[in-house]
């Protein structure tokens, strides 16, 4: 099924960063930031590895961490869950999107997300035996046209695969985009499933889970991580919320593909999402602050940047530097300038991806000095 999709290979992430490591490049390839999060967050850690959390929990996840993340939900959006029927702990989002599209596809089945889109959702769509469809998001602020997402949903439609903020392009969808979305899933009778890993990481916009509108929650199924939100990419420990029958029916699959998971590490991101509020306005505003810094170099290195209003990542087009296409400007980039970073087709297919060959995107999630260095590398491309 992965070689029918093209995807049998290597991911572009593992890739990129075998790359860097090789050629000693400045890695702004995978997204995963270079310092450690908050302390509380790795001391917990370490406590209740010293305390004897070492052997399998709770396979829905431990039920403090389920009642922090329901805690979670109705401090930031005001969304009331029962933390011990509508919320499962997963191996990351990955597992999350995994056991969801495993858990609500029947073969045939036809799965929207937009595109350029996370490259996991090809795959997983493919694993799971569904149809792949895709909306382009276009312009400048990479929105879709919402004609060509009314005429992506049918009957057909089992699941519209959202992702805001948006990996790769750092755009948010707009309220209208997501009222839309609502809108079509009642009329074919499809589920949502929203992939909002960056919930906690926009720049000036708000952050608006879809399940906080009107009609949405009773047929979404809503996805996050701690990864992005507390520095902790290796960690792996995700979650889904969504009505007792979704969390039923995902929890039935996941059983067989993780059974549990790391039982450390579950109180520790349970002590990260009680942090302050001011931890939570901080990330976003550090992170908006080396946004600028790559951005202000790319664009003084003669790329042509967009703007990113979330997630770690920036889309630059090299066409006005001469590079046509982002595929091979990015196998040359470490020689060239010393840095890694990833062509936007990784996430795209071919109509798309020859439309969009010239866009390369940048992770910015790094201590600024890092960033500095490597705009100061690129600025040599002219
Ligand atoms: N969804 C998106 C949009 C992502 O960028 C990522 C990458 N971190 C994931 C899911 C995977 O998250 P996790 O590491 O928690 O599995
Ligand atoms: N989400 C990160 C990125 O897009 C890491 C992905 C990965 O390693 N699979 O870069």
């Amino acid at each position: 099924l992965l070689a029918s999709d093209g995807r049998s290979a290597p991911t572009i992430f593992a890739e990129m960063s075998a790359l860097a490591t090789r050629t000693g490049a400045i890695n702004l390839g995978q997204g995963f930031p270079d310092e450690d999060g908050p302390a509380e967050v790795l001391t917990a850690a370490v406590d209740a590895i010293r305390r004897g959390d070492n052997q399998y929990p709770p396979g829905i996840g431990i039920a403090d961490l389920r009642l922090a993340i329901a805690e979670h939900q109705e401090r930031f959006y005001g969304i009331r869950l029962d933390p011990d029927r509508e919320v499962l702990v997963t191996a990351g989002a990955t597992e999350a999107i995994a056991a969801t599209l495993l858990a609500l596809l029947e073969p045939g089945d036809e799965v929207v997300t937009f595109e350029p889109f996370y490259d996991a959702y090809g795959a997983l769509i493919a694993l799971a035996g569904g149809v792949h469809v895709t909306v382009p998001l276009t312009g400048a602020d990479f929105t879709p046209d919402p004609d060509a997402l009314r005429s992506a949903v049918s009957d057909r439609t089992r699941v519209i695969l959202v992702n805001s903020p948006h990996n790769p392009t750092g755009s948010v969808l707009p309220l209208e985009t997501l009222e839309l979305i609502v809108e079509l899933a009642h009329r074919h009778d499809a589920v949502i499933v929203t992939d909002e890993v960056y919930e906690h990481l926009t720049f000036g916009v708000p952050h608006i889970p879809i399940a906080s509108l009107p009609g949405a929650r009773e047929r979404t199924v809503s996805i996050s991580s701690g990864g992005k939100t507390f520095n902790t990419t290796g960690w792996k420990v995700g979650w889904v919320m969504a009505p007792a029958e979704l969390v039923t029916a995902i929890l039935a699959v996941k059983q067989f593909l993780t059974y549990v998971n790391a039982a450390p590490f579950q109180p520790a991101i349970a002590t990260g999402l009680r942090l302050g509020d001011d931890y939570f306005a901080g990330i976003a505003a550090g992170l908006q602050a080396k946004r600028d810094v790559l951005s202000a170099g790319l664009r003084t290195a003669g790329f042509d940047v967009a703007e990113s209003r979330g997630t770690y990542f920036v889309v630059a087009d090299a066409a006005p530097l001469g590079f046509t296409d982002a595929v091979d400007l990015c196998r040359q980039l470490p020689e060239l300038a010393g840095v890694v970073a990833i062509p936007l087709s990784a996430f795209c297919r071919g109509e798309y991806a020859a439309r969009t060959a010239s866009l390369v995107r940048f992770a910015f999630c790094k201590r600024v000095e890092v960033l500095e260095r490597a705009a100061a590398q690129l600025s040599g491309l002219r």
